[in-house]
């Protein structure tokens, strides 16, 4: 199968940093931020962004513990297509301390496509607490939505077919970072 890379390890770190940046520009600081990732590959993503927001407000003077602005979001069971293929194996939800009540909570995932993830994603986090608000930031938009949901924060747009598959690897999971197309 033909394959191409499209975002190598230096460039997810930057789409990483910039990404980390525009969530503090646009909150006006981490008071209140919340970054749950979707299982799988959103939970370390999540996390890097936490410790980068704390990196970039140590130096600011603001100490924020990453630990307690990143957790996890399971939407297993709040999906429209349950019936639909094997179930896959869930990853616990986990929500720091404090709980989401009144936060800003930044959904992360890897790869946006039709949007049913987030919906999913909406509910579970509706059943669990009140946020402020929630947002969403995604290493890739490959288009093809489904659903009125779009991205506050973008790694990279990557246009696809729908035959074709966005690879994603993240050195938590998979010991190195790249994001790939393989065509279908
Ligand atoms: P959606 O629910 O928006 O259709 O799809 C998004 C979810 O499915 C994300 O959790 C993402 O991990 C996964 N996904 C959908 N399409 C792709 C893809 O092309 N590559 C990867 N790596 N994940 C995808
Ligand atoms: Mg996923």
């Amino acid at each position: 199968m033909p394959q191409r890379t499209v975002l190598n390890h230096d460039d997810v770190q930057r789409a990483l940093v910039r990404i980390a940046h525009q969530i503090l520009e646009q909150n006006r600081g981490s008071k209140d931020l919340l970054l749950l990732g979707i299982p799988s590959r959103g939970v370390p993503l999540a996390k890097r962004l936490a410790s980068l927001i704390a990196g970039f407000e140590a130096s600011n003077g603001t100490h924020v513990d990453a630990a307690e602005i990143a957790g996890a979001l399971d939407v297993t069971m709040y999906r429209d297509d349950l019936r639909r293929g094997p179930a896959r194996v869930s990853q616990p939800t986990h929500i720091p301390v404090g709980g989401i009540d009144g936060k800003t909570v930044v959904l992360v995932d890897d790869v946006l496509f039709s949007g049913r993830t987030v919906r999913a994603a909406l509910d579970a986090l509706s059943d669990t607490g009140r946020p402020r608000a929630v947002q969403l930031a995604v290493l890739v938009d490959r288009g093809h939505r489904e659903l009125p949901i779009r991205a506050d924060y973008v790694g990279k747009n990557l246009p696809s077919a729908r035959s074709e598959r966005i690879g994603v690897e993240l050195t938590e999971l998979d010991g190195g970072d790249r994001v790939v197309i393989t065509d279908g």
